[in-house]
């Protein structure tokens, strides 16, 4: 199992987790947050084309997660998976094949199962995963405010975790936002700032965790060497050895077993 990011941050999100069994691999697109033309180019990056997507998952409504997906759903036939409540939120009605999905359903994809679960932001119906092959997990959590009992639960045991790191709370506290989004934001159902994200990784480590990224990291109200800190901090490793998602690359590669 592999996955990358195809960039991260408030300007657009899209990770790709791929599965193998055999010579047959199975991939899911985690947020298309681009347009197509910039999505096409950032796909190509990382050395695919949209057809060798086989579903389409769109975590919640808000602009920089679904972007393109339900163009790219249409025009290339892949299955677009999301809640009922992002569906409706998001204003979309006519994608070629929209399948609903619903906190701890799985989905299979292949050799690849998604987990869905349901996390504090605020949004219609947000919904964030966790990836298996059957054999090893990554763990995707971006945009929540808080951290729940349940969103912990479906990280446990993952050998990857990819973590939103949206904003260090003293820069946040010190910018220029008017106090109505600076509250939002630093809110229960708003973005996980460094210290939340370290929290969430010190309870989710154990000596099986091979990767941890930091995600989603805001361009005004923090930096990658802030949240590198928070999480090495947290896992008991130097900041070398956190990855941090970027908007422009978000993060080639990371290989699972
Ligand atoms: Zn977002
Ligand atoms: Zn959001």
């Amino acid at each position: 199992m592999r996955f990358c990011s195809l960039g991260s941050g408030s300007s657009g999100n899209a990770t790709v987790v791929e599965a193998r069994d055999g010579p047959r691999a199975h991939r899911v697109l985690i947020d298309c947050g681009f347009s197509m033309r910039d999505f096409e180019t950032r796909l190509a990056r990382a050395g695919l084309l949209p057809e060798q997507l086989d579903a389409i998952f769109v975590t919640h409504e808000h602009g920089d997660h679904v972007g393109c997906a339900p163009v790219l759903s249409r025009r290339y036939g892949i299955p677009l998976w999301t809640s009922r409540g992002t569906w409706r939120a998001s204003g979309e009605s006519e994608a070629a094949d929209v399948r609903f999905a619903r906190d701890g359903e799985p989905i299979d994809i292949g050799s690849l199962r998604l987990i869905p679960y349901t996390v504090p932001h605020d949004a219609a119906e947000p919904l964030q995963l966790r990836c298996t092959d059957g054999a090893r997990s990554l763990g995707v959590l971006t945009d929540a405010g808080s951290i729940t009992p349940h969103l912990l639960e479906h990280l446990h045991g993952c050998e990857a975790l990819l973590i939103e790191c949206n904003h260090d709370a003293g820069m946040l506290a010190r910018s220029r936002y008017p106090a109505s989004v600076r509250a939002r934001i630093g809110g229960p159902h708003g973005h996980l700032c460094n210290e939340t994200a370290a929290q969430i990784l010190r309870a989710s480590a154990h000596a099986g965790l091979r990767h941890v990224v930091a995600a989603h990291l805001s361009e005004q109200n923090n930096t990658p060497a802030l949240a590198r800190e928070a999480m090495a901090g947290a896992w008991g490793a130097t900041p070398d050895d956190i990855v941090v998602a970027s908007p422009a690359r978000g993060f080639d590669w990371l290989t699972l077993g």
